[in-house]
């Protein structure tokens, strides 16, 4: 999930993680109107994503003033996402549509 940089931190979430999807749709910046990939985000041939730093990756800063941090803690929602709570839509964040 990337999140702006100054963004206040969740300890710990009470959701269920093991419902994400690994759609990766959350490991996107808009940069300049585009989608930009986090670093750490691996596509894999299944069509779901790894996190290369998964157990770190809270905190990691991606780059552009964002870093790493819960879900709970983005001010999206991401399309078909199961933790989302009534935010805006990211509108950016489709891995395996148009880009990289
Ligand atoms: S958008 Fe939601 S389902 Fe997709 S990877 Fe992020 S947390 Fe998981
Ligand atoms: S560090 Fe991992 S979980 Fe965080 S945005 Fe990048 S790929 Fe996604």
């Amino acid at each position: 999930m990337i999140i702006p940089i100054n963004e206040e931190q969740k300890k710990k979430a009470p959701i269920d993680r093991s419902l994400c999807t690994r759609c990766g749709r959350c490991c996107y910046l808009m940069i300049d109107g585009k989608p930009v990939k986090c670093k750490h985000l691996v596509k894999l041939k299944s069509g779901t994503t790894l996190c290369r730093i998964y157990k770190k990756r809270i905190g990691e800063v991606i780059g552009q003033g964002f870093k790493c941090g819960y879900i709970e803690a983005s001010p999206y929602d991401y399309k078909e996402c199961p933790f989302n709570t009534g935010r805006p839509l990211f509108n950016g964040g489709k891995p395996y549509d148009n880009f990289d």
